[in-house]
């Protein structure tokens, strides 16, 4: 059985003390996961192990970061390795999310390197792909994303690729509150897995878990998730909200 993710997105927000607050709310609702259920806190690089104490007792509760370098070490002045990651014990890292594609220039060739770095370290990607506007108003969604996923995914091998989640984004999506529809996610999501069906193997895509981001909110995660394809989200502003990211938890299936 795929894993079913809830993966919270900080972005640039929060005091720590506002953050763990969400965290210890969160916490405190006592929502049993079951084995297949995961939720998972990206939050900024100055929080990582002080979140990490707050979650790391409960089991399938992890801290994630936003990102790495796609560089092993080296001068590179207030860049993370993955390896410094792994040191102090992160399991996951966002990779590719498109606010660092557009702002800071993230190539598919780049994030690849990323995603390496990460496997080297144990360390599980959530890569994020999904097309801006102007692309899904011209209908070519799925060319756009299956470029994505060929120029960054496919040097990795079925061992590899399995270790790895994806996150399906539509840009359009992303803090504007407009949410794909559940026809339009599943299509996707169908779409990605079937562009790993045909470079892997049918049983390889079927292990993936691919997640769903795009103003996922209390009110519409329960109906996203209930998508064959999608399993759970990547969220962002509703994830700042502990009664929201409870609920959106809660909607895993
Ligand atoms: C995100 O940050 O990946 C995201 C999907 O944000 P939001 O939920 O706010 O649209």
């Amino acid at each position: 059985m795929r894993k079913q993710i809830a993966a919270a997105n900080w972005k640039m927000n929060l005091t720590w003390a506002q953050g763990k607050k969400l965290l210890q709310d969160i916490l405190a609702a006592g929502i049993s996961l079951k084995d297949n259920q995961h939720a998972i806190f990206g939050v900024p690089s100055p929080y990582l192990t002080l979140a990490d104490v707050v979650v790391r007792e409960k089991s399938n509760y992890a801290v994630s970061a936003q990102n790495c370098y796609d560089k092993k070490s080296g001068a590179y002045t207030g860049e993370i390795a993955a390896e410094m990651l792994q040191s102090v014990g992160i399991k996951y890292c966002i990779v590719g999310h498109s606010e660092r594609r557009e702002y800071f220039n993230e190539s598919n060739q780049m994030l690849a390197e990323k995603l390496n770095r990460c496997l080297e370290n144990g360390i599980t990607p959530i890569f994020c792909c999904g097309e801006p506007l102007p692309v899904r108003e011209a209908g070519a969604q799925n060319s756009h994303v299956e470029l994505q996923l060929k120029e960054s995914l496919f040097h990795l091998s079925a061992d590899q690729l399995k270790s790895i989640v994806i996150a399906y984004e539509p840009i359009w999506a992303i803090g504007t509150g407009k949410t794909a529809s559940t026809e339009q996610a599943q299509e996707m999501h169908a779409c990605v897995r079937a562009v790993l069906a045909e470079k892997y193997s049918a049983s390889v895509a079927d292990e993936i878990s691919i997640l769903y981001g795009g103003s996922v909110k209390a009110n519409n995660a329960k109906e996203l998730f209930s998508c064959p394809d999608v399993d759970g989200g990547l969220v962002g502003g509703a994830s700042l909200v502990a009664a929201d990211f409870i609920t959106i938890i809660q909607s895993l299936k």
